[in-house]
């Protein structure tokens, strides 16, 4: 059997990460995946990070890949066809709202972006086929998703006449 120098980390049963300097135990260290069973050098929580950041730079260096892989699973959940790929939603790409005429971007911030840019469906039940989709603004996408046209018109007319009301008063 081989013999391996005993290593400090072992007699102390603590561990610096390399990442977070902190000295933890070392069950606090996922093992590597290879033949020699070892400790690796980073702390679950910073190999959490670290994957969390590679996911990030995925979606950055990649977005449309991330887009078609998106839409598949959401294709998969809402049971309408699917034939999107990533070329194909690059060559249909244009970084402007075609509903409202703002800039929007293909990397969302947070969820809470509202620029960023989501697949519409000119006919819901058709699916994410070429043909059937385009990107708008996720402001766009809410706006459309939470009402109805004739519930829209309702509220046009409404803020219409408000908007009227408040004229009056305005000195510009
Ligand atoms: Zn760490």
């Amino acid at each position: 059997m081989k013999t391996s120098p005993m290593s400090v980390q072992l007699v102390d049963s603590h561990a610096v990460c390399k990442g977070c300097m902190r000295e933890l135990p070392l069950s606090e260290f996922p093992t590597r995946k290879d033949r020699s069973g070892r400790k690796r050098p980073y702390c679950a929580a910073c190999t959490r990070d670290s994957q969390r950041a590679r996911y990030a730079a995925h979606k950055r260096n990649s977005p449309f890949k991330l887009k078609a892989s998106r839409a598949r699973s959401r294709s998969q959940y809402l049971k309408v066809p699917f034939d999107l790929d990533a070329a194909y939603l690059e060559s249909i790409w244009n970084p402007v709202c075609p509903v409202f005429g703002i800039p929007i971007s293909i990397v969302e911030k947070d969820r809470s972006d509202e620029f960023a840019a989501e697949l519409d469906r000119f006919i819901p039940s058709r699916g994410y086929v070429k043909g059937n989709v385009t990107f708008i603004s996720r402001r766009a996408n809410r706006l459309k998703n939470s009402v109805t046209t004739e519930e829209l018109s309702k509220l046009i007319e409404w803020m219409e006449k408000y908007e009227n009301k408040s004229d009056v008063s305005k000195t510009d």
